[in-house]
């Protein structure tokens, strides 16, 4: 019996478009999310980390398990913090502020998160996260690597995987890091910074 499922997505698959395509969700989600939750149920089966959440293999399981619930969480937290295009979205309550006192403002956060998205060598992913202190931190994460691994709090995530945008954009990562922007549901990345 399978114990974690497809996350289902909370919008249309054409409703990040022209950011992100229908076609690019139909693979991302309906084919690559789908094969690493199908390759981890296989491989947590009769194991004790078909008792743990999530996050808990993710941190304490290695190899290929570690891997696969790497990137289910990632995706997971990737696809659910996306809303339909505007160009004037931008963080909002307690993280707007936080970002303001700690980078200066929205726009040099966007330039430095971008900066660490296009600079990632190879496959990843570049993070917000909160620290033990309260502090905001962008990382970088190789493969299917998460914050929580380092105990940090994740908060929003950019997926630099060529899976991620080469149908829509090929060869041009930056240009797709600068358009999602313009998807970011604000309301949840301030859910998951004051939970
Ligand atoms: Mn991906």
């Amino acid at each position: 019996m399978a114990k974690f499922e497809l996350l289902a997505l909370p919008y249309d698959i054409n409703a990040l478009e022209p950011v992100i395509s229908a076609q690019t969700l139909n693979f991302h989600h309906g084919k690559h999310l789908q094969t690493y939750v199908n390759n981890l149920n296989a491989a947590i089966e009769g194991t004790p980390f078909a008792e743990m959440s999530l996050e808990d293999i993710t941190c304490k399981a290695e190899g290929g398990m570690r891997n696969n619930a790497g990137q289910t969480l990632n995706h997971n937290l990737y696809f659910l913090q996306f809303t339909q295009p505007a160009a004037d979205r931008k963080p909002i309550g307690n993280l707007a502020k936080a970002i303001d006192a700690q980078f200066g403002s929205f726009e040099t956060f966007k330039e430095e998160f971008v900066a660490k998205g296009t600079s990632l060598f190879g496959s990843g992913w570049v993070w917000l996260s909160l620290d033990e202190n309260g502090k905001l931190v962008i990382t970088q994460e190789t493969n299917a690597g998460n914050p929580v691994q380092r105990g940090l709090k994740p908060l929003l995530t950019f997926d630099v995987w060529e899976h991620a945008y080469y149908l829509d954009y090929q060869n041009r990562r930056a240009e797709q890091l600068k358009a999602l922007w313009q998807i970011i549901d604000w309301q949840v990345i301030e859910d998951r910074f004051t939970k």
